[in-house]
This record gives structure tokens, sequence and C-alpha cells, in this order.
């Protein structure tokens, strides 16, 4: 969705102007800021002056405007930009996780290393489709192996926050990708994106499982890689 605004309009509304350039190297091309952007791809021609430069409001990395349009219309265009240099998040990030369903519930039996709290268990249910605009191959069919995916989280304090921020991350299309497996190494399938889950409950053989005692740290922190947050979701 562009939101009515071209990717020139949305990679400016993040970007303060910078009138002269630091001797620095644009780190997108790799060309010195001060001088003309060296991406010479398809979609940026003329759009506006290669030697204009920005700088993100909130991290103060400074890049090539066209760098930055070039980057925004490689990824999928959700009208959030991501810093390439430090990973601060402008918008809101989404991905293109294809449609399906995601349903939760509470078990009774506690998982290895959380004796003491009963188990999350999310249920991801992703159908094979045909690839849309925002995947690597539109117009193509996806697969999707291994649904239904069970998943398990302990039923703590922590792991209901984590709950609920996955399921922030399930709206906002996060959780799957379509791409290659690295396990299998299949082509257009459904795919982990980078938040990772335990899809193994009684023990941890597959390094998939439980106990794993920093895992909800870890999750959350890849949460927040995502831009999902406590503090952002439930203000
Ligand atoms: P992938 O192999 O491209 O890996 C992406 C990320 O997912 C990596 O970080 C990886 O460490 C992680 N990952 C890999 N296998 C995982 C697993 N079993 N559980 C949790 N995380 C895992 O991702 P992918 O292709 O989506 O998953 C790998 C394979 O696991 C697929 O072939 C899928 O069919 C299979 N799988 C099966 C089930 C099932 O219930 N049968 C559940 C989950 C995954
Ligand atoms: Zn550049
Ligand atoms: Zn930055």
């Amino acid at each position: 969705a562009r939101k009515g605004k071209t990717p020139e309009e949305v990679v400016k509304r993040y970007l303060q102007k910078v009138r002269s350039p630091p001797e620095e190297d644009c780190t997108i091309c790799m060309e010195a800021l001060p001088g003309p952007s060296g991406y010479k791809g398809p979609g940026v021609g003329g759009i506006q002056r290669a030697e204009s430069v920005g700088r993100l409001a909130q991290c103060g990395h400074q890049y090539h405007l066209q760098c930055l349009v070039a980057m925004y219309n490689n990824g999928n265009k959700d009208g959030s930009l991501q810093c390439p240099t430090c990973k601060t998040i402008y918008g809101v990030k989404t991905g293109n996780q294809p449609p399906g369903k995601m349903e939760y519930h509470v078990i009774p039996h506690s998982l290895p290393g959380h004796p003491d709290c009963k188990t999350i268990r999310i249920i991801y249910n992703i159908p094979p489709g045909i690839q849309g605009p925002e995947h690597p191959n539109s117009g193509k069919p996806f697969t999707a192996r291994g649904f239904p995916r069970h998943c398990y989280l302990p039923d703590s304090e922590k792991g209901r926050k984590v709950l609920r921020l996955l399921l922030v991350a399930w709206d906002r299309r996060l959780i799957f990708s379509v791409g290659t497996s690295s396990t299998t190494g299949e082509s257009d399938t459904v795919i982990w994106n980078e938040v990772h889950h335990k899809t193994e409950f009684g023990s941890n053989l597959t390094g998939h499982g439980y106990p794993d005692p920093g895992h909800l740290d870890n999750v959350l922190e890849e949460l927040k890689a995502q831009g999902i947050t406590e503090e952002e979701c439930l203000p």
C-alpha cells in the first residue's frame, strides 16, 4: 500500500535536509556523500538530484536521498523505512506473510525449565497460494510445508507478554515470509521470518525446544528489531 504517497515522499517524511554533507561514504552505495549517488538501478532516475543527501531524523545517519528511495523501492513499500546502519525503524514496519490463521490456547502441562506454569500453544496455519507483488516471484505459486505449525510458550507473565507481541507481529505480517527454506533448500515456500519459535514440546532434540533459559529474552529482542515492543503497542 502506498498510502497515496510516492516513494520519494515517504522517504522524505523521515529525513532532514543536509546542506553540506560530510566527507564520508554513503553506506548504501559506498560513494562519497558530497558526490552523486552511485545507485544506477531502475526506478529512481530523474526523480530527484543524485547529489541530494538526507539525515534520518531520529538516528542521524546520512545517505543519498536517491539511495534511500532505491532501498525503499526494493522492500514491500509499506510506508516504513529502516535505517540500514542501526536498524532504527521509521513508521510501522510490516512484512509479506501470506494470509492464514493464528490461534492459541493454554494446555495443562509444563515445559522443561518452566515447572511452575502451564503452557501456551500457538497454532499457525497458512495454506499454499499464489505470490503477490510483495513476494520474490509475483504470480508464481508458493508451497506451505509442515502446517499447522505448533509452537510453545510458558504461560508465565513473560510468556504472556511475548504472546501479546507475537499477536501484533502476526497482524503486521512479520511471523512468516515467502522465500527459500534454509532447512530444506526449497524455494517459493513459506518460511519463518526473524522471530524464533519453539516447535518442540517435551525436549530439545531439534534445538527448537525447551529448556532454553534465554528464549523469551531472545524473542523480545527479535521482536524489538521488527519494531514491536510493549511500550509501543500498549501505551
Ligand atoms: P528455515 O529453515 O528457512 O529457517 C528459518 C528460521 O526458522 C531459522 O531461524 C531456523 O533456525 C528456524 N527453524 C528451522 N526449523 C525450525 C523448526 N522446526 N522449529 C522452529 N524454528 C525452526 O524455516 P522453515 O523452512 O520455515 O522451517 C524449517 C522446516 O521445518 C520446514 O521444512 C518446515 O516444514 C519444518 N517444520 C515443520 C513443522 C511441523 O510441525 N511439521 C513445524 C515447524 C517447521
Ligand atoms: Zn549513496
Ligand atoms: Zn541509523
